[in-house]
């Protein structure tokens, strides 16, 4: 299984380095991995003149999956746009089809009173947010300015944008979203999809349900409800742990999938997916690049470790592998170690690379 690693900007090398090591530990026991490095971000348009420059590109079209760290680098925040470092994950995802972002919000109870909510509400939290990533309104056309052409204010200035998605867009995702129910079932979660639209008041998500619903019949085995978005958003902070999986479109899950991350207290403790057709995938961190703690070894490696967890179970077909991973982490904080991010205030912290050691460590 070929594995590019894309490590990035800031914080990105030091937090890659610990998912490796533990990735490495696994190949120690038996796992065939082979990983190929290469430049992404900033660090590729300091050495190369662009942040996705074509050998890393064709690096990660030919893996089985990407590893990614992270980009952004206050440096090179006033070069035109499309020389960004941050343009790197969005040529990324162009050019290797990648349509689901896959978010889970886990809550170890050991860290409850890192969330904003009661613990009891939260403790235990495990939920999969599924988002389409390439259709909706983000990319419908026509968009634009304009002259209204009718209504009260007809003549007026007006700016409007066209939500928009076909049968194949809704289909393709849907079963991703039951897929991932099952996986999880597998694992004893409760099988079933929660379908986030807003049916009762616009066209495409009541097409988005209708599809969505004709799909499910290929999956007895899981449940299926549909919730409306307002609902859903006050439903995620009131009881979150009555949702498994929500699968949700572009504009409505980039809302949601921030809600629940922020359940869970802390940024530094969450993994994400973004997947194409035939289990392509890209894991990353769900944060960024952390200029503010870049180089003290300070960062919290754990989102990306449970990154590459992922990696091994939606890519690699590797789901004991990724529950190992997993399971390491969970004992590594039910010994107590925390880093700074995740610390009680005033309590002692242990660096990135001892974290590291910490889960490798735990997987014996
Ligand atoms: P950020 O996520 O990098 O940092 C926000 C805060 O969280 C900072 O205080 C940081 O120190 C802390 N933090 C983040 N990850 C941490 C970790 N693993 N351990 C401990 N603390 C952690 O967001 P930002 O400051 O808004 O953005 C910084 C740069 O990252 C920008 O250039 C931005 O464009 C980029 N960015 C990249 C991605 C990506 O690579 N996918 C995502 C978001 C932001």
């Amino acid at each position: 299984m070929n594995i590019a690693v894309l490590p990035g900007d800031g914080i990105g090398p030091e937090i890659i380095e610990q998912a490796v090591r533990v990735l490495e530990r696994l190949r120690a026991k038996g796992l065939q991995l082979e990983f190929a490095y290469a430049d992404v971000g900033g660090t590729a348009y300091e050495r190369h003149g662009h942040p996705l420059p074509a050998a890393t590109l064709e690096l990660a079209s030919r893996a089985d999956a990407v590893l990614f760290g992270s980009v952004g680098d206050p440096r090179f925040d006033t070069l035109e746009r499309a020389l960004r470092p941050e343009q790197a994950i969005l040529g990324l995802r162009k050019n290797l089809g990648l349509f689901a972002n896959l978010r889970p919000a886990i809550l170890y109870p050991e860290l409850a009173q890192a969330s904003s909510l009661k613990a009891e509400v939260v403790s235990g939290l495990d939920i999969l947010i599924v988002r389409e990533l390439t259709g909706d309104i983000y990319f419908g056309q026509p968009r634009g300015r304009r002259s209204a052409p009718d209504g009260a204010f007809a003549g007026a200035d007006e700016g409007f944008d066209t939500m928009r998605y076909s049968r194949p867009e809704i289909e393709r995702i849907a079963h991703l979203a039951f897929q991932s129910a099952r996986k999880r079932k597998a694992a004893g979660h409760a099988g079933r999809v929660t379908s986030v639209d807003k049916a009762n008041v616009l066209e495409t998500s009541q097409f988005w349900r209708d599809v969505v619903t004709e799909v499910h019949a290929g999956y007895a085995d899981i449940e299926l409800e549909h919730m409306y978005v307002d609902n859903a958003a006050m439903q995620l902070v009131r009881a979150p742990k009555k949702f498994d999986v929500v699968v949700t479109g572009n504009l409505f899950g980039d809302i949601l999938s921030d809600e629940a991350s922020m359940l869970t207290g802390s940024i530094g403790m969450l993994p994400s997916a973004s997947l194409g057709e035939g289990g392509r995938g890209l894991y990353e961190p769900s944060h960024g690049s952390a200029p503010d703690i870049a180089g003290r070894g300070l960062a919290n490696p754990l989102a990306t470790i449970l990154s590459a967890a992922m990696m091994l179970r939606y890519s690699l077909g590797q789901a004991q592998a990724a529950q190992d991973i997993e399971q390491a982490v969970r004992q590594v904080l039910r010994q107590g170690l925390r880093t700074a991010d995740i610390a009680e205030p005033s309590a002692s912290s242990v660096g990135t690379a001892q974290m590291g050691d910490a889960v490798v460590a735990a997987l014996g």
